[in-house]
């Protein structure tokens, strides 16, 4: 299917029809991350809709970092999230924007709200707050204060900008109504105290704009058009309107919800994440086992193959859970046509084959792709020695097992059909070496006896070949829902998420590998060369690492 036959998303409907009412002439999108946090999967949903609808309808997006509580936000998160935007293959509008931008603004209006009697300064406590809110099913009181005089407000406000009170003393509500069905709308705070110094307007405010309030008038001032964002937002429309009705905004801007993304065996949830991060039970932020963009970008995820998955994923009202699997064959798919081939023995056993002459050196040329010509062609150094992965020998095989076995033959990937003679056993009589012998004439061909090989395994020169150690991820958790019905996520932590190989050989087009390609290494999947990695010309300090990314089939559910 191409774009233009792909059914249109409900929010695609809905631009559609404005775009053709003339209800707005052009689309502003915006993209409004918290910096508190790395971006993860789930992000990547939101980063994907937002821009993708601005591109289809020939629109701008915004990337407005939401940053009206500097308790939890860094600039570290900011940078982060730029990078992974920018990765994801996206051009924000213009410059950056902070809501921070508005803060001005933000009081100016609050003060407005004030001045027409629609805002109070509240002395109650949170938890006072909590009592006099009610609940679902009673109305709630209103509070003892929400009489004050304009002129009071005023100058309790001010005081409290100007840093006159402790945290949480007293705060700025709206006045709507305290027997509101919705909770939402029950006089709620729209600035708190926080003395305390904020990444972007350094020690300025003593107060902060709450979520509410300061969200849909960033919207009116960037005019946005659609302000997209997850369904746990739904109840708090209302209040995002009673703002534009009530404020003297530059634009109309509206809210649309869809269900946020879900993967199994995960949690997309930053407050989670940063406690992975903090506890070291992962190796950082962008740890390859981690959901975060910055994670599966390590990893070795392309960012086509989170643009595709997302994609496929659809746009909805209806939350759920998609399966972690469909991930993993957005990001095979993309792989397998992008990845130039090598190969790389993980546990390396010798195989002498001794019917080469000890001195000669073979070049043999291999694709770089087998279905793809264009991507040129690799050289492969054969020699007398070679290494083969520990599991593709057995002394005795079975008819299933396709690989060497005494007596047997297998094809060498892109060289000679090989037979096994014999082995060599150390003092504990564990296997240390094969004796075996090419069969002449097989280069591309078959055995003229025809006695044909069973099976294809991989290979590599063990006296020319590239050092290297390989990191192998399972998931980080076991649990298919580890953070579902309140459970306790860290419980579902999966304790052998990482296995380290060291020793591994791999050949030597992998000498300098290049740190954006993925590579498939035949046989054991897609890999990619990790940031811990040491690349030095001269050699002494070279230390290549690569991340298992993914696996060439879906081996999971046989587990
Ligand atoms: P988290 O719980 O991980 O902190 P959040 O929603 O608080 O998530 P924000 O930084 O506020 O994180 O999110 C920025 C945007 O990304 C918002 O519009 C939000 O709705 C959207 N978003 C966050 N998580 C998801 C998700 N899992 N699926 C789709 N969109 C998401
Ligand atoms: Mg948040």
């Amino acid at each position: 299917m191409t774009e233009n036959e792909k059914p249109l998303n409900f929010i695609e409907k809905i631009i559609e029809e404005d775009l053709a009412s003339g209800k707005v002439t052009s689309v502003q999108t915006r993209f409004p991350p918290e910096p508190n946090g790395y971006l993860h999967i789930g992000h990547a949903k939101s980063i994907v809709l937002n821009f993708g609808l601005a591109e289809k309808y020939n629109g701008q997006c915004n990337l407005r970092f939401d940053d009206t509580n500097p308790e939890k936000e860094e600039i570290e998160y900011v940078d982060s999230i730029k990078q992974d935007v920018e990765w994801l293959g996206y051009k924000w509008n213009g410059d950056v924007h902070f809501t921070s931008d508005y803060f001005d603004q933000l009081y100016d209006w609050a003060v407005t709200l004030i001045k027409e009697g629609k805002a109070y300064v509240c002395d109650l406590n949170q938890e006072e707050m909590r009592e006099y809110r009610g609940n679902l099913k009673e109305a709630g009181k209103n509070s003892p204060y929400r009489d004050r005089s304009v002129e009071e407000n005023l100058d309790l406000f001010e005081r409290m900008r100007d840093g006159e009170f402790e945290d949480g003393k007293r705060s700025l509500r709206v006045k709507i109504d305290m027997a509101h069905p919705n909770m939402q709308m029950r006089d709620p705070v729209i600035y708190r105290i926080k003395n305390m110094e904020h990444h972007q307007t350094g020690d300025k405010w003593h107060i902060y704009p709450s979520y509410d309030y300061a969200h849909g008038q960033g919207d009116a001032i960037e005019g946005v058009t659609h302000s997209v964002c997850t369904l746990e937002f739904v109840e708090h429309r209302p209040l995002y309107e009673w703002f534009i009705e009530n404020l003297p905004v530059p634009s109309e801007p509206h809210q649309y919800e869809f269900s946020r993304l879900n993967v199994n065996y995960s949690v997309t949830s930053k407050r989670k994440l940063k406690q992975l991060v903090d506890e070291n039970i992962v190796k950082g932020w962008d740890d390859p086992r981690m959901p975060t963009i910055s994670g599966m970008r390590r990893r070795g995820f392309t960012a086509k193959s989170i643009r595709d998955f997302v994609e496929s994923t659809g746009v909805t009202k209806v939350d759920g859970v998609v399966d972690v699997s469909q991930l993993e064959f957005s990001v095979r798919e993309d792989l397998n046509n992008v990845a130039p081939r090598a190969m790389c023995v993980m546990n390396p056993l010798k195989v002498t084959l001794w019917n080469v002459p000890e001195d000669m050196t073979e070049y043999l040329t291999a694709p770089l792709h087998p279905q793809n010509e264009e991507m040129g062609t690799r050289t492969l150094i054969f020699d007398r020695e070679i290494y083969i992965d520990k599991a593709d020998f057995q002394e005795e095989g079975n008819k299933k097992y396709k690989r060497l076995v005494i007596g047997k033959r297998v094809r060498l990937r892109n060289a000679y059909v090989i037979e096994a003679d014999e082995t060599v056993k150390d003092a504990n009589g564990e296997i240390i070496e094969v004796r075996a012998r090419i069969i002449e004439n097989t280069l591309g061909n078959n055995p003229e006896d025809g006695i044909k090989p069973k099976g294809v395994i991989h290979w590599v020169s063990a006296l020319q070949n590239v050092d290297c150690e390989v990191r192998i991820y399972d998931r980080l958790f076991n649990d298919i829902a580890p953070d579902a019905g309140g459970k306790d996520f860290m419980e579902g932590l999966n304790p052998s998420s990482l296995e380290v190989l060291t020793g591994c050989k791999g050949e030597i087009s992998l000498m300098d590998p290049k740190a954006d390609v993925p590579y498939q290494f035949e046989r054991e999947g897609y890999f990619f060369l990790d940031s811990d990695s040491v690349i030095d010309a001269h050699e002494e300090n070279e230390k290549l690492i690569f991340n298992k990314t993914i696996g060439l089939r879906d081996t999971w559910e046989n587990k």
